[in-house]
């Protein structure tokens, strides 16, 4: 799977087809684990500042660009990502996938009656998935919650604490669960489960689904403020990458003396 690098993530350049294509064929069907960190400029902007969240984010085998804004820092920025892969789209079609193939899957996060129904909607719109286990995402817990998905085996992880909970979960224990594909999923149950509504699709085809939740939930705004200084972020360090290139290329000679 080709990728691209912007400020330290190499992010998965593909479009949402041509990626589920390679997750099925290449992991999925020889039921190899796989751990997927969906990142948006918020995230992004979070393992810039913190080095170790950085590292749990470089150690998936996936990262996709899940926000407008990291494909269009990657446009400023000369690494041309293809397309966003939204988390939603592919738990949407890792469900599908999972329907098909008669999997095994484990849900964690969200709140308890929130998780329950995304229990109960993947019970009766995906009759042959096998929901093998649950919980919220507030259990203090979270090692028995591992070691409940690891007795559990299930194909497929949805974790949707919300980052860097869900990222730093799937690190520190998908060793627990290695023949899993892993995912973490942010906010998606709550869509999910009815509970927030997704953008309409004329919104998120226009690029638009970040101004769509902040209008809807404006106590949002604190948090898009980070996204101008993951813009920032990526452009100055950009300038100093490029900066500290340059002298090597305009060098002068040593000992010009020598040879006059
Ligand atoms: N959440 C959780 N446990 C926590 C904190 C948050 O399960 O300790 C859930 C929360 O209920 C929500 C999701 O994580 O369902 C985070 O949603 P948010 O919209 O913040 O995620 P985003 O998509 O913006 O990353």
């Amino acid at each position: 799977m080709q990728t691209e690098r912007i400020h330290k993530l190499s992010y998965v350049n593909a479009d949402l087809p041509g990626f589920l294509h390679h997750l099925e064929h290449s992991y999925i069907n020889r039921r190899v684990g796989a751990y997927i960190a969906t990142v948006n400029p918020e995230i992004g902007y979070a393992a810039a500042k913190d080095s170790s969240y950085c590292n749990v984010l470089s150690s998936a085998d996936f990262i996709l660009p899940d926000g407008i804004g990291v494909v269009m820092m990657s446009k400023l920025t000369n690494s041309r990502l293809k397309s966003r892969i939204a988390g939603y789209d592919v738990f949407i079609n890792l469900l599908k996938i999972a329907n098909d193939k008669k999997k095994r899957v484990f849900l964690y996060g969200a709140k308890k009656e929130v998780n329950q129904a995304v229990v109960d909607r993947i019970s009766s719109e995906y009759p042959n998935i096998s929901v093998v286990g649950y919980s919220d995402g507030y259990a203090k817990d979270k090692e028995a919650v591992a070691k409940r998905i690891a007795k559990a085996k299930p194909d497929m992880v949805f974790v949707a604490l919300g980052y860097p909970h869900q990222e730093r979960f799937i690190y520190e224990y998908k060793h627990l669960f290695p023949q899993a594909i892993a995912i973490g999923l942010g906010g998606s149950f709550d869509v999910f489960s009815g509970t927030v509504k997704r953008a309409p699709g004329w919104l998120i085809r226009l690029n638009l689904e970040w101004l769509y939740r902040l209008v809807t939930n404006p106590s949002r705004w604190k948090r898009m403020i980070n996204i101008p200084k993951y813009a920032f972020t990526v452009l100055k360090e950009e300038r100093v990458q490029k900066q500290s290139y340059y002298p090597e290329q305009v060098k002068e000679p040593q000992n010009k003396s020598m040879h006059s």
